[in-house]
């Protein structure tokens, strides 16, 4: 048998990095043929579990459970395929040179197959990873936070999507002494997912959130600003946007800073480089997309692009009509929507708003 050997780099150690990283080489128990030298590059050197930042904001102590080591996961995945090299650059990809298959963080890289996992990032860095700086930035920017939330009397949260509503909700149940004002942007909170806004609405009233609709404000430090009106609150927290990290790629692959695609993540005219995640712009933008819809489609376009399989059936990424959205508000419950399914507020709790998923966290990132 004739061993052919193959350069991969993946961009980005997220949780769509570590999977597209474990799939690829779980994969090689299937297709003895092909070796492979892998890279994963990304800035940080820990994985972090971000679905729990409202919950950290005001529990910062639990943050050592939410960081995961990316070399140690590095090492532990490739110490079970020896005959593959695996290895972790800690860096910010600068450019990609598509025609010529290259990765440039500092040196150049060149590369067979490319995964880009990328993901976005937020305005305040307490949401997700940066794209050029390592985890200390979002450790840090969580710590500070938590600290100017116990000391503020009002507090302004910005963004009615999950995380403003997670937070709002965080925020008003554990500290009932303080003002909280949600500005949702649009004409409901959730507005993705319609069904549970009047619920959710009426779960942070009864808490005591003060919920302003359909006004796209402007901030400027702690002023809200929004018609003629400018209101100052003791802190004002930005949970409305987020950012793709996709400055190394030229704009042609770009849709609003998102990689443009074909149904199999491939990049049109470049079928060698498949993207995985939030980066995608076909993508629904979350964790449950990536687990229950993208694994699938990811799984079979590799088998095809890196190992060659001619025999794979395809079949094209769909986001699904049937949302699963899990939303805690406080401690003790929440809005649910699970396959199309709504859940009761008990249910809410039992999945998400107990623990906050972190118990679930190393299952994700390592
Ligand atoms: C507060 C919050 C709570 C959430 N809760 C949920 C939830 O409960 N359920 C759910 O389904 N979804 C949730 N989401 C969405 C979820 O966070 C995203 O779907 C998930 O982070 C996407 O993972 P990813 O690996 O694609 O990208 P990311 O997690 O964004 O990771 C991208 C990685 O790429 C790295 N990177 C960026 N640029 C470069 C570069 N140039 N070179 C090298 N590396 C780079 C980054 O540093 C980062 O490590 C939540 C989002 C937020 C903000």
């Amino acid at each position: 048998m004739t061993i052919e050997s193959k350069n991969i780099i993946i961009i980005g150690a997220s949780y769509a990095g570590i999977l597209a990283l474990k799939s690829i080489l779980n994969k090689t128990n299937q297709y003895e043929q092909i070796k492979l030298n892998i890279i994963v590059i990304t800035p940080n050197d820990k994985a972090f579990y971000n679905v729990a930042t409202p919950r950290l904001l005001i529990e910062y102590e639990k943050i050592d459970n939410v960081l995961f080591s990316i070399k140690e996961t590095v090492d532990n995945i490739a110490a079970k395929y020896s005959n593959h090299s695996v290895n972790f650059i800690q860096g910010t990809v600068k450019s990609v040179d598509l025609e010529n298959h290259e990765v440039v963080i500092q040196s150049k890289y060149k590369y067979d197959n490319l995964i880009i996992a990328s993901g976005s990032r937020s305005i305040m860095p307490c949401w997700k990873l940066d794209n050029e700086k390592d985890q200390s930035l979002t450790i840090n920017s969580i710590k500070h936070l938590s600290q100017q939330i116990k000391n503020s009397k009002s507090i302004a949260i910005i963004g009615g999507g999950t995380t403003g509503v997670e937070t709002s909700g965080e925020l008003a149940s554990n500290y009932s002494d303080k003002k909280i004002t949600l500005y949702s942007g649009s004409k409901i909170v959730l507005q993705s997912i319609p069904c549970l806004s009047s619920k959710a609405e009426d779960q942070l009233k009864k808490l005591g959130v003060e919920i302003i609709n359909n006004k796209q404000v402007e901030v400027d430090g702690n002023k809200v600003k929004y018609d003629d009106i400018v209101q100052e609150y003791d802190l004002v927290i930005q949970a409305q946007k987020l950012i793709p990290n996709s400055e190394f790629l030229p704009n042609q692959v770009l849709e609003n800073g998102y990689v443009k695609t074909d149904e199999f993540f491939r990049l049109h005219s470049f079928p060698e480089v498949i993207c995985l995640g939030d980066i995608l712009s076909i993508g629904s933008h979350s964790l449950v997309d990536l687990l229950y819809n993208q694994k699938n489609v990811f799984d079979k376009v590799i088998s095809y692009e890196i190992f060659k399989d001619e025999s794979i059936l395809f079949q094209g990424y769909k986001q699904s009509t049937r949302a699963t959205m899990v939303v805690p508000i406080g401690k003790n419950g929440g809005v649910g929507v699970v396959f199309g399914i709504p859940i009761p507020s008990f249910l809410v709790y039992w999945i998400k708003s107990r623990d906050y998923m972190i118990s679930k966290a190393r299952d994700n990132l390592t």
